[in-house]
């Protein structure tokens, strides 16, 4: 089994899922393979941007929902042949109905709690999953939703809430030993506490999902698919030559992004470290680079430095 992550520019629209289908197709044909998305681009800083507005009782909060309903709306009808369409946008209508009516809660009440957070954000990744499940049915292939929320068990320190990996480990390998579909298409970022209340893994944690699932299935590889090819000697964004580091040690690259490499979201390393399975980071754009591998003992380089990262301010 191999466990594949896209983040939210590799799944931002119709077009873009079509490269990730093309990666889903390859990969399925010679492993099982779980696929763990994130939202779309920027509906998670949506969502939340919507929440605050509400909560300071500015009234645009609606026109940000419009914008985010609008969005999905567009990936279905872009996305779906017309005959599925109309199921799933008003699947999407009542999800943004919902979202509309915690909203107002938020505004009438004034008060937007670190659960309410969780419950409002988690909307992102249950919407972009299900979409694109249901893009990958209606293409034939065997896929299959799967509702983190139901097997990925944390503590309730919402927004950023402890994985309990005895009882999300057990969930999830009794999971898979009963369902063999050859694609499992699951929601990043989202979990749930013991009392049913939704929680989430802190900004970033799709990988960390991609990561927990991996390591419960022992799987043979984590793949995290991004927009760069790779984890990069500097963060591109501020070094225009940086370069792509073709083989990494786990624990350099935990220390490149814990200390800034956003590339990963730091917690996902240690998993796929106690399984020791290898950890891929290539670019959805470019799926033929080389990207990088990070594994337990890569090969000497000449260089005594592996990559710098940083924290602003
Ligand atoms: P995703 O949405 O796929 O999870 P992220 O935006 O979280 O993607 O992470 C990828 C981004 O991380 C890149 O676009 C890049 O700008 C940034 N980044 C920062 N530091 C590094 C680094 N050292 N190597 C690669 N990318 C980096
Ligand atoms: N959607 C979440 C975020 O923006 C999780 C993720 O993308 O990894 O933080
Ligand atoms: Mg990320």
């Amino acid at each position: 089994m191999k466990v594949l992550k896209f983040g939210g520019t590799s799944v931002a629209n119709a077009q873009n899922i079509l490269l990730v289908e093309k990666i889903v197709r390859k990969e399925s044909s010679e492993n099982r393979v779980v696929v763990v998305v994130s939202a779309l681009s920027g509906v998670t800083d949506g969502l939340i941007s919507a929440a605050e507005s509400a909560s300071a009782k500015n009234e645009n909060y609606s026109e940000t929902i419009k914008t985010l309903e609008e969005k999905h709306l567009e990936f279905v009808k872009n996305l779906l042949p017309i005959t599925e369409q109309s199921s799933w946008l008003s699947f999407v209508k009542k999800n943004f109905n919902d979202i509309e009516d915690i909203c107002n809660g938020i505004y009438v009440l004034g008060e937007f709690t670190p659960r309410i957070k969780d419950k409002i954000t988690a909307y992102g990744e249950f919407l972009s999953s299900n979409i694109i499940a249901a893009k990958l049915k209606s293409d034939g292939l065997d896929c299959v939703w799967l509702d983190s929320r139901n097997y990925i068990k944390t503590n309730s320190n919402f927004t950023d809430a402890k994985v309990n990996f005895e009882t999300t480990n057990a969930a999830l390998q009794t999971y898979f030993k009963e369902n063999k579909q050859q694609i499992t298409l699951a929601p990043g970022f989202i979990a749930s506490d013991v009392d049913g209340n939704i929680t989430t893994l802190g900004r970033g944690g799709s990988d960390f999902t991609a990561s927990i699932i991996a390591a419960a299935v022992n799987a043979k590889e984590l793949q995290i698919w991004t927009d760069v090819s790779g984890m990069m000697t500097a963060d591109p964004r501020l070094v225009s030559n940086a370069k792509i580091i073709h083989k990494i040690s786990y624990q350099e690259a935990m220390e490149l992004s814990h200390f800034g490499a956003k590339v990963i979201y730091p917690p996902t390393i240690q998993p796929a470290i106690e399984s020791g399975i290898p950890i891929e980071v290539k670019n959805t754009f470019n799926p033929q680079a080389p990207g990088t591998y990070i594994e337990s003992s890569p090969p000497e380089t000449r260089g005594k430095i592996r990559g710098i990262s940083g924290s602003s301010n």
